[in-house]
């Protein structure tokens, strides 16, 4: 029997009626450990909260992306509650999740020392260990104002509050206030339930400090309130927080790893490339090493890319204003370009991208269909103007090199485009090394933003899918993720340790053609306008670059090694012998080195190990007397006294077969 007070409520589909006053944990059965919050008619809510009649309730588990955010988030609660009883007189910024842990800013009189951060992660785990409950208080403006007097950021927040889209979630501030009622969370005593911390927050959080399976502080940084420079700057506390210890060992390790594998530190120890500061952040220089590397990258996608039936067109690096008014750029990319500069009265723009100047060559002359598809290919040197906050690398720079090419081709030829594309896509990477991948489909939603026919969007959206399906790879689909003009499938690849990397997009435009009022004549005479795919596979050389040395951990395989082979004599008489070997592998095309310098032998191998070449060529007397050299492997193992002819051919085998040692 249910009475007038009983709530109806959805859990798991399916239809319950429960007592008023019935906390969403409590209908969920909650044990507060590994369910930690609510989803509430799709709000994530705490466990705590009451129900309603007519709620739908779903469980928040730790492990998933929510839970863990949630988890996260209150670690950081928790650290900030540890600062503030360490360092009283710190004021509180913004403490939100982030991938893989949380933060704080803090505004300090001193940066935080490594010894303060022992501290707050010990102070952080008698917290921990309380099993303090987060309790959630509604407050009035006001309310709020008079509780934080002390927390000048915090009122500023509170500020905010109602002001309009100012609760930018890249800043951090609609983690406190958000668009509801304004809440503040007290931490209480398990016990007695007293008041130990209280902090400004829209929610949700665990149930109680304990439920932190595993955390740690990992470093401190200066930031700037709300991303400003014209504000304070506060110091930020990064740390990491996971469902479980194995989980949090298991990121500890791959971040151990990965520092290994950065692609900064491989390409300053392998002198492959520099980012001078005389020349700017974001903009590099490629050493005769590097360089090396880049054309042999270079010419294999060329040569890759004829074949695959494209055509070959150079651009120049600036255009008037003009042309990125016509391609629209101007309107919805200006800031991701460099400023203008002023010459013969206009204004000229560094190119951020290629497509609308390999419109123009489209555009020179009359086309026919029988010209399509045409593939417009370039390595095309582009400029972003990145933030130099998240400059990294030869990952994310203000200048970079696209292999840039775009298809026009009829509505007919479109699926069969597609599909050929993605063929090649994965072909080529594979060839460089990459074998774990994902697609991602982004596609249009409601939203007014985008343009041009709904019946287009249905035919390439589905042309894409259709590719994607036949390559028998995962699809993850992201739904209002297309960019304004078309929909696109970007490829995921995985590396050496796992990590993903956006890499190769192709993206179907139905902007620019009509933009620039690209069109062909079609079989029966009339003018039709060709639909157009952009299509980049490496992304830009040098990101390709950088994640190819953290895949490789700068052990590129032989075909892409700066120097193949390194002649290690084991004394001066053996040098002419090992020129002559050199000799005969350069002739093959083979880069190799001949080490005559005063080092001994050891010092020679370990130089060589240290610059991952992969093949080290030794000779002794024995050699000499055999007209043979003996073989040490980038991996240790060693092969001796091998006829010169044969090590010649194992070398060169391995190179033009692109194999991986
Ligand atoms: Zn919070
Ligand atoms: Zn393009």
């Amino acid at each position: 029997m249910s009475t007038v007070s009983d709530l109806r409520i959805t859990l798991g589909g399916s239809e319950r009626v429960v007592p008023a006053g019935t906390t969403a944990g409590q209908a969920l059965d909650a044990d507060g450990r590994s369910v930690i919050a609510a989803r509430v008619n799709g709000e994530l809510r705490d466990l705590a909260g009451p129900l309603r009649d007519g709620d739908a309730v779903e469980p928040v588990e730790i492990g998933s992306d929510d839970g863990r955010a949630i988890m996260r988030h209150s670690a950081a609660h928790v650290m900030a509650q540890a600062v503030q009883e360490l360092f009283p007189e710190a004021r509180l910024g913004i403490g939100p999740p982030v991938e893989n842990g949380f933060y704080y800013d803090f505004d300090v009189a001193e940066p935080f020392t490594p010894e303060d951060l022992k501290r707050i992660e010990k102070r952080m785990r008698e917290i921990v260990k309380q099993g303090q409950r987060f309790s959630r208080r509604p407050v009035s403006d006001a309310e709020a104002r008079a509780e934080l007097a002390a927390e000048p950021y915090k009122l500023e927040l509170i500020g905010l509050k109602g002001a309009g889209p100012v609760q930018d979630a890249a800043d951090g501030a609609d983690v406190e206030v958000g668009g509801g009622e304004l809440t503040i969370y007290d931490n209480l005593d398990a016990k007695s339930g007293e008041l130990r911390w209280k902090d400004l927050c829209r929610g949700p959080h665990l149930p109680t400090t304990r439920v932190i399976p595993a955390f740690k502080l990992m470093r401190t940084g200066g930031a700037y309130w709300r991303g400003s420079e014209k504000n304070p700057q506060l110091q930020r506390v990064y740390g990491t927080a996971w469902e479980s210890r194995e989980k949090q060992d298991e990121y500890l390790r791959l971040l151990e790893e990965a520092e290994k594998r950065d692609h900064r530190r491989i390409g300053a120890e392998l002198d492959l490339f520099s980012f001078p500061t005389e020349i700017g952040s974001g903009l590099a220089v490629f050493h005769p090493k590097g360089g090396v590397v880049r054309r042999v990258m270079e010419d294999y996608s060329r040569r890759r890319h004829e074949a695959g039936g494209y055509e070959f067109v150079n651009t120049p690096h600036i255009t008037k204003g003009d042309l990125f008014e016509v391609s629209g750029h101007l309107g919805w990319y200006k800031d991701d370009m460099f400023p203008p500069m002023e010459v013969d009265g206009g204004d000229y723009y560094l190119k951020p991208m290629n497509c609308p100047m390999h419109n123009l060559i489209f555009r020179a002359r009359g086309r026919s269909y029988r010209e399509l598809p045409l593939r417009l290919f370039e390595f095309g040197s582009v400029y972003r103007f990145e933030k130099s906050g998240v400059v990294h690398g030869l990952t994310r720079v203000r200048g970079m090199t696209q292999d840039d090419a775009h298809i026009y081709c009829t509505k007919e030829q479109m699926g069969a485009e597609l599909k050929n594309l993605l063929t090649f896509v994965l072909d080529l990477l594979r060839d460089y090394g990459l074998d774990e991948f994902y697609l991602e489909l982004s596609t249009r939603d409601d939203s007014p933003k985008f343009i041009g026919e709904a019946a287009d969007w249905e035919e390439a959206t589905e042309a894409l899918r259709k590719a994607a399906d036949e390559s028998g790879l995962d699809l993850v689909a992201d739904p209002g993720g297309a960019a304004f003009y078309g929909p696109k499938i970007s490829v995921q690849a995985k590396d050496a340790i796992g990590r993903t990397w956006q890499l190769s997009t192709i993206q179907v435009d139905f902007n620019q053609p009509k933009r620039f009022g690209l069109e062909y004549q079609a079989a029966d005479g009339t003018r039709r306008q060709p639909v157009m795919i952009h299509r980049a596979l490496f992304g830009s050389i040098e990101r390709f670059f950088g994640v190819l040395l953290e895949h490789y951990a700068g052990a590129m395989p032989p075909w892409l090694s700066p120097v193949q082979a390194v002649g290690i004599p084991i004394g001066d008489a053996h040098v002419p012998h090992l020129e002559k070997v050199a000799e005969r592998l350069r002739e093959r095309g083979i880069r190799i080195e001949v080490d005559a310098s005063s080092d001994r032998m050891q010092k020679k191998i370990r130089n060589a190990q240290k610059q991952k070449v992969p093949y080290m060529l030794l000779a002794g007397d024995d050699d000499v007397a055999k007209d043979a050299v003996s073989f040490r492997y980038r991996n240790g193992e060693q092969k001796n006294a091998v006829p010169i002819g044969e090590a010649v051919e194992e070398i060169v085998k391995a190179v033009e077969a692109r194999v991986q040692i």
